[in-house]
Order: structure tokens, then sequence, then C-alpha cells
């Protein structure tokens, strides 16, 4: 038999995000972000669910390829670029769009042969610095692109925020201030907003918010869950109680036994482990659901299995379901045990899972 380790993507879920982030950032239009297998939750899947987005925001051309492979009509806009000068045709083939974020993109472009116009984003760092042009260089960036034969007359402007998930922080306003400094002489459509960006700072929500996240039902905004903004976890994590061991009083449990059962008690071994993606950073205490209830890790996450307290849990049986995130149990919560956020949570797991899908 195969592993017990499932997750379940609730194509349900997926639509009512989309519709909440609709509601919320009406009535600018949503470009869903879906790099890195739409978040871990199936590209083609999440893609094809959400129709009602009015474009898609990808990682990579190849992401494009499969989106169009797989029958996408929307507009889909490659978030890093081209990365090199043979990347045009296959722009042009496939209907896609390029941001534009540094010069050697704009002389690709100058060299290129083919007269057709290509859709363009300029992207402008104003302050996360990692993709886009300085503040003082990008009027002159988008003169030269708008110079262009080849390139669309009607660009858009991008900025990325670096800080959105806190509250007041400085600085989104500062970056806020330096984009509209320049947008506010350029014509186009403005997106600054990821997910963050529409939950905190509805000032940023401008043409297009561009959320990944929160269509996944995820929020990065330290101690908040995406549910109290009224999103639903796009991803359940199952697996089962493959074990119920009586372990005494001072023994210790797992590796480098560095949990020690303070009396006799029962412990439940689950069939997940860091192989499937479940965060070997867990420590003891992290919560799992057994028949719905609570129960917490102890010991360390191995490879294939964790163990459990089941003190409180006499009717736990083998082959029960152990739900590790997702409803009633957000992967936010897992998360902030594990050091990490749910983002990095659902991006990881591994081949070994075996991907359902229900329309919850
Ligand atoms: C990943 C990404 C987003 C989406 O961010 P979330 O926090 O998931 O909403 C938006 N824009 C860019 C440029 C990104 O790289």
């Amino acid at each position: 038999m195969s592993r017990a380790t499932s997750a379940t993507i609730h194509l349900g879920a997926l639509r009512s995000n989309l519709e909440r982030l609709r509601q919320l950032a009406s009535p600018a239009q949503v470009m869903a972000v879906v790099k890195a297998d739409g978040y871990g939750h199936g590209l083609e899947r999440v893609a094809r669910v959400l129709d009602r987005a009015d474009a898609f925001g990808v990682a990579c051309i190849a992401d494009g390829q499969r989106l169009r492979a797989t029958g996408i009509r929307q507009r889909i806009v490659v978030l890093s670029g081209i990365d090199e000068a043979a990347d045009i045709a296959e722009m042009h083939r496939l209907g896609l769009e390029s941001v534009v974020h540094h010069a050697s993109q704009i002389e690709w472009l100058a060299a290129d042969a083919d007269p057709r116009p290509l859709k363009v984003w300029l992207k402008i760092d104003t302050g996360m610095h990692r993709l886009g042009f300085a503040p003082a260089d990008a009027a002159q960036a988008y003169r030269r692109l708008h110079a262009l034969q080849n390139v669309d007359a009607d660009i858009g402007l991008m900025t990325h925020f670096a800080n959105s998930d806190v509250a007041e922080d400085e600085q989104t306003q500062i970056q806020m201030q330096r984009f509209e400094d320049i947008a506010a002489k350029l014509p186009g459509a403005r997106s600054l907003a990821n997910s963050a960006g529409v939950l905190e700072w509805p000032q940023s929500r401008a043409q297009w918010v561009r959320p990944g996240g929160l269509l996944y039902g995820i929020s990065v905004i330290a101690g908040s869950h995406a549910a109290q903004f009224g999103f639903r976890p796009a991803m359940t994590l199952v697996s089962k109680l493959v074990a119920i061991n009586r372990v005494g009083k001072g023994e210790a449990v797992g590796y480098a036994g560095d949990w020690i059962c303070p009396e006799d008690m029962d412990i439940g071994v689950v069939q997940i482990g860091y192989g499937d993606g479940y965060p070997r950073s867990a420590p003891s205490g992290t919560p799992v659901l057994l028949n719905g209830r609570r129960a917490q890790i102890v010991g360390r996450v191995s490879m294939d299995l964790i163990s459990i307290d089941l003190r409180g849990q006499a009717d736990a049986r083998v082959g029960d379901p152990v739900l590790l995130w997702g409803e009633g149990l957000p992967v936010e919560e897992i998360a902030a045990h594990a050091g990490t956020i749910g983002y990095e949570l659902v991006c990881g797991m591994t081949r070994r899972v075996r991907f359902l899908e229900d329309e919850g």
C-alpha cells in the first residue's frame, strides 16, 4: 500500500478566496499569483479553478507555457521577465507579458527584429532592493521602452513591498510615496499590492492587485490567520496513526531523545515526516488534529514519521486520521511553531504526497 499522506486541494475555497479578494480590492483587477506551482497547490489546477482572475502572475516562461498548454486564455505576466534575448520569441508565441526590471532586458528588446509589440510592465524598485529600476532611473527606462516600436505603448507600472505584512510600517509608506512620485508623471496601469498590501494598505490597491498567499487562504501578517479575514485554507494535509505504543515514565522519544515521558503514557506514531515536506524544525508542542481534537508532537520530526502525545485521547485507534494543517488547524500556526511562514510549508510538499481535490 502507498503511504497514507495526502494533500487535498479545496477548489471551492480557491474560488471563494478569489471572490473575497475581488470584494476587498474592488474596483482593482486581480492578477492571481501562481508561482511555485501555485504555491504548491498545483499550477494547472489552480489556474483552471480561478477562471475569474483577470490575469495570472508567474515566475518564469515555463509556467506560462504550462498555463497555455492547459488552455488558460487570460493575460499572463512573467514576474521576472525575459532572462535572455531568445525569450522574446517565446513570449510572443505564448502571448505572455513581461516585467522589465533591468537595462539588459531593454537592450534585448531594442535588438529584437520581431516588429510585433510586446506588452510590458516596468518594475520600479521603491525599497525592496530585489528587482526593479531605481527611482532615479525609472522615467528614463520608461522613455526608452516607450520609444521602441516592438513594445506596446500601454506600459504598466509595478513595484513590490518588502514589509507590507507589518501594519503601519514606515517602509511601506515610503515605498508608496516613491512609487507615486514616479507614477504621477506617467500614464499606465499601476500595481503595488501583494496579499498583505490588499489587507493592510487600502491606498495601495490601485488598478491591479497581485495576491498570492490569500488565494490559498494563507496570511503572512504576524500572529494572524487568513481565516480571520474571511479566507479559507485551500490545502488540507492529512495522514493517519500507524501505531500506538505504551512508553514508560523517564523514557525518551525519537532521535536524540530530547523528549522524556513525564509518566507512563501512550505515544502515537503518525505517517508523515520531513520526507513528505512536514517541517523538521517543528518542535515538541506543535499541534496536530487527531479525530478533530488537538494533540501535540513529542520528540523530533523524522523522515517518515512523527510521534504525538496521546494523553487525553483514550479513544485513539490505529488507522485514525491525523490532520497536520488545513480546516481547523491553520498552516500559519504550524509555521509559527516551525519558525517559518505558511507559504514555505505549502510549497514544500514532496513527490510522495498524494494530491487529491474536492469541491469544498
Ligand atoms: C510573490 C509575489 C506576489 C504575491 O505575494 P503574496 O504575499 O503571496 O500575496 C506579488 N508580486 C510579486 C512581484 C511577487 O513576487
